[in-house]
Formats: structure tokens, sequence, C-alpha cells
């Protein structure tokens, strides 16, 4: 199975060729169809499993699919939440790399450093933005960045967000958010109390666990 089988764009393969990946790891193989086809996923894997692709390469190749390279103005489509700053950083380095030819833009905002150059980055207009949950409700309360527009929701880390106590901002974050989206669920344990947040977020949803 190669990517070009799992029915990626061009745009997307060529990127991918960049970095030297030609065939999908498991998680990609399972979850790439399902995403494409619209679905909610509730995903039960680690770090290092190539899980960042999984979920980030879909939700590019539908922004693609449906605006082209940007024509007009933009919106903010995609929101990925993650509990630490390194992660989101991770995070945007590859939507980044996956979406250097489609003209999909692109930041990334986390806690712990001045606000202004990343206001900036949003003031500029962004397609797919990953962000850690207190600095994002920061943001939101001043007025600069407006959940209303998102069509793509992705929840990472669920488990090690519970952990550092981020329960309230997630909730939070879901009322900002349109009930009309795909929705992205992933932790690396499933006790209980994170299906029962799984349940919040995600609707008709297909399970993938590796
Ligand atoms: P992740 O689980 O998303 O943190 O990815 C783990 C590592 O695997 C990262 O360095 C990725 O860039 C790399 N990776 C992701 N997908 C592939 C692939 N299909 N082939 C080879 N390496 C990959």
């Amino acid at each position: 199975m190669t990517f070009k089988e799992l029915g990626l764009i061009d745009p997307i393969l060529k990127a991918l060729a960049d970095k030297g990946y030609t065939h999908p790891t498991p998680i990609q193989r399972q979850a790439i169809p399902i995403l494409l086809k619209g679905k909610d996923l509730l995903g039960s894997a680690q770090t290092g499993t190539g899980k960042t692709a999984a979920f980030t390469i879909p939700i590019l190749q539908q922004i693609y699919d449906k605006v082209g390279s940007g024509k007009g103005k933009r919106k903010l489509k995609a929101l990925i939440v993650t509990p630490t700053r390194e992660l989101a950083i991770q995070i945007e380095d590859n939507v980044k790399e996956y979406s250097k030819y489609t003209g999909i833009q692109s930041t990334v905002i986390f806690g712990g450093v001045k606000q202004a150059s990343q206001v900036q980055a949003m003031r500029k207009g962004v397609d797919v933005l990953t962000a850690t949950p207190g600095r994002l409700l920061d943001l939101v309360k001043q007025g600069f960045i407006d959940l209303g527009t998102i069509e793509y929701l992705v929840l990472d880390e669920a488990d090690q967000m519970l952990d550092m106590g981020f329960i309230h901002d997630i909730k939070k974050i879901l009322k900002l958010v349109p009930h009309k989206r795909q929705s992205l669920f992933f932790s690396a344990t499933m006790p209980k109390e994170i299906i029962d947040l799984s349940k919040l977020i995600l609707g008709d949803f297909e399970k993938v666990s590796i």
C-alpha cells in the first residue's frame, strides 16, 4: 500500500516524497480513508506511530479540495488542540511540511511567551491553527480568534490534557466551535473519563487503535 493508493492528491504526495516517505504507517493506513470520507475518529495511538500525519494530511486534503490554494477571504477552518508547547510546535512543523504545495496557511499558539507575534500571525489569515488550550482561550476572549468557522476539530493527547487539568478549558472550547464539524479525538490510553470526554466531542465515529 502506497500513499498514492490511499487517494492522496498530488501536492501532498509531493510533500511526502520530499520527506522520503513512500509507505503509510499502520495508523495512517487505517485513519486516512476514514477521515477522507469526513467521518469522526477515535484514535488510540501513541506519539511515534505516525499519528500526526494520519490526522493532518486528510484535513489538509479536504481543505484543499474545497477551496483550492486559497482564493477569497481566509477563515479559520481547522483547530488542533494539544497539551504542550512542544507538541504544538511539532504538529505545526508537520502541517507546514505537508501543506507546502497547497497554499494553505497555518500557525501555532502556546502560552509562556508574549502574545504579540501570535496575534500578528492570526491577523494575516490562517486556515489551520494548532494551539494549547489556555493561550487559545486567552486570544479568543480578547477577540483575536473566532472559533465560529471551525470545520475540523482535533483533540490530541486527550489523556495528557485531562492529567494537566485542561478539562474545563476543553469544555469551553467545545462551546465555541460549530456543532457541524468533523471531530478527531486521540488518546494513548482509554480510561472511562476519556471515553466520557470523547462522547462530548465525537458524533458518529469510527475507531482506530494500534
Ligand atoms: P508521530 O507519531 O506523528 O510523532 O511521528 C513519528 C515520526 O515518524 C515522525 O518523525 C514522523 O515524521 C515520522 N513519520 C510519519 N509518517 C511516516 C511515514 N509514513 N514513513 C516514515 N516516517 C514517518
